[in-house]
């Protein structure tokens, strides 16, 4: 079965900086599962993924423009230390912030005595990144995943 919309697909994955070392893999993890043709995951790589099977193995660069976007100048924010639940924090380090639209990765850029300096790029913006991706299964989504726009079950949602 080719990977096209309204499929999900479980992959394994490990991803880099073009000419770097690996930032992050799924490997010892449960592979990832994602309903294709609902913005889950970066353009770049579903475009790569279409017409794909189970047990197909292949590597994929993805430009910034492609994965998470361009790093854009001025996308800080000044926010209470309280919303941060990282005993210490420290310039450069990506923390967790919550936010009203769940929780968002940032990096810290200043800390003052109450709030923070925090750069809202997505920590891989602005990087031309290179995926190796391993398909383990394809299969066709049940109707409620496309009403939902997500997986369910092994490696998605449970609820
Ligand atoms: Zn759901």
């Amino acid at each position: 079965m080719k990977i096209e919309k309204d499929r999900v697909v479980r992959f394994h994955y490990t991803v880099s900086e073009q000419g770097s070392e690996p930032l992050e893999t799924s490997e010892g993890r449960d592979p990832l599962a994602i309903l294709i043709g609902h913005n889950n995951i970066i353009p770049g790589l579903e475009k790569a993924m279409e017409g794909h099977e189970a047990g197909d193995k292949f590597e994929v660069d993805v430009a910034a423009a492609d994965a998470y976007g361009v790093h854009q100048e001025g996308l800080t924010q000044r926010v209470p230390k309280k919303y941060f639940k990282d005993a210490k924090l420290f310039p450069g380090m990506q923390a967790v912030l919550e936010t009203n639209f769940g929780p968002r990765a940032v990096t810290i850029l200043k800390i003052g005595m109450s709030v923070v300096d925090v750069d809202l790029n997505h920590p891989m913006a602005g990087k031309d990144l290179h995926f190796a991706v391993e398909i383990v299964e394809v299969r066709e989504a049940v109707e409620e995943e496309i009403a939902h726009g997500h997986v369910h079950g092994d490696g998605g949602h449970a609820h």
